[in-house]
């Protein structure tokens, strides 16, 4: 999960403002890849009317906060967020606005809790944004946060224009999640499962590989359960079958959505990439069962080594919840021993947030199996797991030195123009001392590597 500022790096041409100026938008985008395409999206669809993309709020004439509800520090940060913006907005007039899963959640009790905000607008409304604009400047303040029904619902296409100039691109393949796990807000503030017509999906593709994209990662919160016209393996095959696509991608998954078809992709096919993240959550069965994650330990185990047989050296990577309710010291060691047993390559690890609407929020402190963890616990869980990750991690990307892997050049490192970074095929950075004319973006060297930090790897190019 990131906390970025999103900005479509080459906006569609659009004709000038009534006074020959283009307007300027400034987007910040909290979350999910979903939140962060949702914003590239946004940046393109103002693109084409009066709008031009700034990395400054102190200049733009709109601000769009894009937000995320997983967990409630999100929202604090949603906060703070607006009290710098609130400056911008009486320094300049800019009109001030929330989007995505907080404004979903909280609809117009946000415009009452944050009275200097022009308009709220939920995921499914992206559209209306020329409109919605529109009426704050006629001084309407509004919440826009109707869902569209699933038959009716069209997913915004991303412009390939916008991607002129870039490797790695995100594709959406189908919104929203079916499932009930009981920590999670998706199913309330992202609604029912709507999967993408596969022609669309393969099309989009097509569109971003002309303009010279070489990967492509298909986003939905639960994206192997995808049923667009076909399954989301022979998804995957035909996302692959595009001509001039190098690496196909995807996230995120459930593991109960992990088909035999779905493995067989992962060994038949080259062009998707042997990294797999597969979100676990804990290694306790009573507590996988109050999650409602439908799966033993074991069983996640069983298909992990599916994979691994199908796609050797195939890196997984996961999340964990620490300090969900009930969650025994026990429980917390069955955790730490699944990590071990599993290896993971990395994992994404939080302390147990309650939110609203969800199973457990409501359940929390009715029973004995469902008593609070209080933080001065859980805090300290969380830091000896993501300990032991972190030893895991660097043991794995040791194991690297001295190897010869494939690298997709993406662009030159933040800062250091004669330095350039890429991905291996299982998803590891690696750094290269190199300038544009050998290691140009996109390009797929051979590079051996001679040294392994924390998180990333350097190399140097061996053909
Ligand atoms: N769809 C994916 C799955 O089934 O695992 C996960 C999507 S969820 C938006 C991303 C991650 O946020 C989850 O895997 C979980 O670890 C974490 N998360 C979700 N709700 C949470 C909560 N209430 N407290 C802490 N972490 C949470
Ligand atoms: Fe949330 Fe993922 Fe469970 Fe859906 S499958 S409810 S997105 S954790």
């Amino acid at each position: 999960m990131s906390d970025v500022v999103v900005l479509a790096r080459k906006p569609a041409p659009a004709p000038a403002a009534a006074n020959g100026a283009r307007q300027k938008v400034f987007v910040h985008t909290f979350g999910c890849q979903m939140n962060e395409s949702d914003s590239q999206r946004m940046v393109e669809l103002l693109g084409r009317s009066d709008f031009v993309a700034t990395a400054h709020p102190e200049d733009a004439d709109l601000i769009l906060v894009n937000t995320c509800a997983v967990r409630e520090k999100a929202e604090q940060k949603l906060l703070s967020a607006l009290g710098r913006y609130r400056e911008h907005k009486v320094r300049r007039g800019a009109i001030l606005a929330v989007g995505g899963c907080v404004a979903q959640q909280e609809k117009d009790r946000l415009l009452k809790r944050v009275p200097y905000l022009d308009f709220v607008f939920g995921p499914d409304q992206l559209a209306k944004l020329p409109e919605m604009i529109d009426r704050a400047r006629a001084h309407e303040r509004f919440a826009e946060t109707t869902w569209v029904d699933s038959a009716e619902y069209v997913f915004p296409r991303a412009d390939p224009e916008a991607a002129r100039g870039r490797v790695t691109a995100f594709v959406t393949a189908m919104k929203g999640c079916d499932n009930v796990c009981s920590f999670c807000i998706v199913p309330h503030t992202r609604g029912r499962e709507v999967s993408r017509p596969f022609p669309d999906v393969v099309a989009e593709v097509a569109a971003l590989v002309e303009v010279g994209v070489r990967e492509v990662t298909l986003i939905g919160q639960n994206v192997n359960s995808y049923t667009g016209g076909c399954t989301f393996a022979e998804l995957l095959r035909r996302v692959a079958a595009v001509p001039g696509l190098a690496r196909v991608r995807f996230t995120t998954s459930h593991p109960h959505d992990l088909s035999d078809a779905l493995v067989e992709a992962f060994r038949d096919e080259p062009k998707v990439m042997p990294h797999f993240h597969l979100p676990v959550q804990s290694g306790s069965d009573p507590v996988l069962a109050r999650m409602r994650r439908d799966y033993t330990v074991e069983e996640y185990l069983g298909r992990f080594e599916k994979l691994r047989a199908a796609r050797p050296g195939i890196a997984v990577t996961t999340d964990f919840i620490v300090g969900f309710p009930g969650e025994s010291d026990e429980d917390f060691r069955q955790s730490l021993q699944l990590l071990e047993r599993a290896r993971f390559d990395n994992s994404f690890s939080f302390v147990y947030s309650p939110r609203p609407h969800t199973g457990a929020a409501r359940r929390l402190g009715s029973a004995p199996e469902w008593q609070e963890v209080p933080r001065e616990v859980a805090v300290p869980r969380l830091e000896e797991l993501q300990a032991l990750q972190r030893w895991i991690s660097s043991e794995i990307l040791a194991g690297q030195l001295g190897r010869n892997v494939e690298v997709l050049v993406e662009g030159a490192l933040a800062g250091e123009e004669s330095r350039r970074f890429g991905r291996t095929p299982e998803n590891r950075v690696v750094h290269l001392d190199a300038d544009e004319a050998r290691a140009p973006a996109g390009a797929l060297l051979q590079v051996r590597i001679t040294r392994a930090h924390a998180n990333s790897l350097s190399g140097e190019i061996a053909s």
